[in-house]
């Protein structure tokens, strides 16, 4: 074998555990503090990972590590690798875009619900007209602005279903 592994050292419980460097698989199976399956890293990546704490070691054959609570150290800056800083960049660009999503949405349809025609303040959220499991896109034409808790009254409704509920909401809203 020409390239060399190298040895990796865990930190679960008990004994330290040693994995022969000529069994070392290439890549690693990568999961978040809830079990969630992330991108696969490097071998070399993921024992860099377990000897710094940031990872436990889950599983040798396959090779798989579990990420270990980062927020929760306090004192610790957030590590400079690649799977976490991606987690969380992506995280801040999905926001920024569903902000931005808001934002025109506000400006076509105003400061009103959806389907109660009150107000929204905080509890501001957008609604898939047709939903995404019925192949419902992110495009304007297809979202509006709800409320949250309208948004759960709604949530597995048909379109139809959904004008039915947006007239009976009103009605309520203009009696009461
Ligand atoms: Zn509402």
């Amino acid at each position: 074998m020409s390239r060399q592994h190298p040895d990796i050292l865990c930190n679960e419980p008990g004994p330290t555990v040693r994995v022969a460097a000529d069994a070392f698989p290439t890549s690693a199976l990568v999961f978040d503090q809830e079990g969630q399956p992330l991108k696969d890293c490097s071998a070399e990546r993921a024992a860099s990972l377990v000897q710094r704490e940031r990872a436990v070691l889950v599983s040798r054959d396959p090779l798989a590590i579990r990420l270990t609570d980062v927020a929760g150290r306090g004192a610790t800056p957030t590590p400079p690798g690649i799977l976490i800083d991606g987690r969380t960049r992506n995280a801040r660009k999905k926001r920024r875009k569903k902000d931005k999503r808001i934002d025109q949405l506000k400006r076509r349809d105003g400061l009103d619900c959806f389907y109660c025609g009150r107000e929204l303040l905080d509890d501001c959220t957008i609604e898939h007209l047709l939903s995404q499991t019925d192949g419902g896109n992110d495009k304007l034409a297809n979202l509006a602005l709800t409320h949250v808790k309208c948004n759960g009254i709604a949530a597995d409704l048909s379109v139809v279903e959904k004008v039915k509920l947006r007239d009976r909401l009103r009605t309520t809203t203009n009696v009461g």
